[in-house]
């Protein structure tokens, strides 16, 4: 199919961006990498009567190292994610995830502002910017805000953004040293969405967790942060014992449903096993034997 007709508009700034949004009254959408928009335009699941195109406002693409935090441009690409030094080094999780993310091609493209405004319960962007705790900076007719990004994911395909406000940089807090991290996922095929993936960090001291941070997907209809898992992983020491409570853990605090691909117990099944696996890296790599 063809989308229906609409005006196409390309700003120079992101001020006259958020002016052509507002003027759309509600009608508006804005294109970034057009990797998740452009099969909605043609299927005609939406159907905006102009489209805000962001690809050529300068200044929306950069990775920054800002104290202990690193900043990333909503324009930021997947593949710059992913090649990128300063996130191997200073958002490892992040680096892991990036290349489940579809395939080489759809990472060229898309952008982290628009994994992020789409929502997809399944997508890895938002479920690092949950885990991360991270801050998204949006920008509308009012000024700019910033959201906690576990407030920001409603329900599947559903942020809190007003019609008139566009992400401009999402910002992400660096892991402490004494942390060990992992993520996992399992998908169909490479490249598909993923059923189920979790990821964890851990900090550790006098072989003790001190703090966890536990995020899934695929299991709810946003990402999740399961902060009960975390309290619990408090004193914990790693070992096959802990890893197979952890999973337990992990199979009680998740509802998932049943969809055309797997069934709820399947998918809560793979949380668990997932999480056995990413407890034994995490802790593996807290304690300094794994890079
Ligand atoms: P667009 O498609 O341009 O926009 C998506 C939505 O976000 C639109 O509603 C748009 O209006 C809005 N938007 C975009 N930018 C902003 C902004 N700055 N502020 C406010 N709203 C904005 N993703 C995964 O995470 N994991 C996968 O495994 C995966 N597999 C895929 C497989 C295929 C075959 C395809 C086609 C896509 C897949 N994707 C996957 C999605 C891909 O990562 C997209 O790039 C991403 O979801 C959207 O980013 P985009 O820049 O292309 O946004």
């Amino acid at each position: 199919m063809k989308p229906v007709s609409f005006d196409y508009v390309v700003p120079k700034s992101l001020d006259a961006a958020v002016e052509a949004l507002a003027a759309a009254n509600g009608d508006g959408k804005v294109l970034a990498g057009g990797q998740s928009l452009m099969p909605l335009l043609n299927f005609r699941m939406t159907r905006p009567t102009v489209v805000i195109d962001l690809m050529h406002i300068p200044g929306m693409s950069f990775i920054e190292l800002r104290g202990n935090v690193v900043a990333i441009g909503a324009m930021t690409r997947h593949a710059d994610l992913e090649f990128s030094g300063l996130i191997a080094t200073k958002l490892p999780v992040m680096a892991a995830a990036m290349r489940h993310v579809a395939h080489l091609a759809i990472r060229n493209m898309g952008t982290i502002g628009g994994s992020i405004s789409h929502a997809d319960p399944a997508a890895e962007l938002p479920m690092l910017a949950v885990l991360y705790g991270a801050t998204i900076r949006v920008q509308g007719p009012r000024g700019r805000r910033d959201i906690p990004a576990e407030e920001f994911f409603i329900s599947a395909l559903t942020n809190c953004l007003e019609p008139e406000e566009i992400v401009f940089e999402i910002d992400f807090p660096v892991l402490t040293s004494h942390t060990g991290w992992a993520f996992e996922e399992v998908a169909r095929r490479f490249g598909d969405f993923a059923l189920a993936s979790i990821a964890v960090s851990l900090e550790v001291f006098d072989d003790k967790i001190t703090d966890a941070r536990v995020a899934v997907m695929g299991v709810a209809d946003t990402p999740r942060r399961l902060r009960d898992a975390e309290e619990a992983l408090r004193g914990v020491q790693g070992g096959p014992e802990a890893a197979a409570g952890f999973a337990a853990l992990i199979r009680s605090c998740v509802s998932p449903a049943s969809d055309i691909h797997v069934s709820a117990e399947y998918r809560r099944s793979l949380i668990g096993a997932l999480a056995a696996t990413v407890f034994t890296t995490a802790w593996t790599r807290a304690v300094g034997d794994m890079p």
